[in-house]
């Protein structure tokens, strides 16, 4: 168990595995102490498409949902609050401390410690014009 698992941990863990079984499994939804939407996590991974890392294309089905504020700091569970990433980037953005911003258009924007800065753009449909992603 690495410090780096255990912030995720602390981040949304729980969250991904009960995202990952809703697709698979929709009645075993919902046991989590606290939960996201179906419907809202369809809407993010309309907007994201996938993992949001910088060069990086894994596919929604292997990301998690990424908590841009930490829900325990009082971060909401809402689409502007949230953002898609494959488990080894999610990793990543919590062990190297990352400071992540999502604006309003969809942006991402990722800043390293030491300065380095990149931005990706949602793969998905736009902010405003949500869609459902098709399965397969
Ligand atoms: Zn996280
Ligand atoms: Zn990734």
């Amino acid at each position: 168990m690495s410090p780096a698992c255990t912030a995720t941990y602390l981040c949304d863990c729980k969250i991904h595995v009960i995202l990952r079984e809703a697709d698979t499994n929709p009645a075993k939804f919902g046991v989590s102490t606290y939960s996201v939407p179906r419907s809202l996590f369809r809407k993010i991974a309309a907007r994201d498409g996938g993992c949001r890392f910088p060069g990086c294309n894994r596919p929604v089905r292997f990301t998690d949902a990424h908590h841009i504020h930490h829900w325990q700091h009082g971060g909401a569970t809402d689409y502007r609050n949230l953002l898609l990433l494959c488990s080894r980037h999610h990793h990543y953005v919590h062990q190297q401390r990352l400071i992540v911003k999502l604006e309003p258009n969809g942006t991402a924007h990722f800043t390293w410690h030491h300065g380095q800065h990149r931005h990706t753009k949602p793969r998905g449909a736009p902010p405003t014009r949500p869609r459902i992603p098709s399965s397969g």
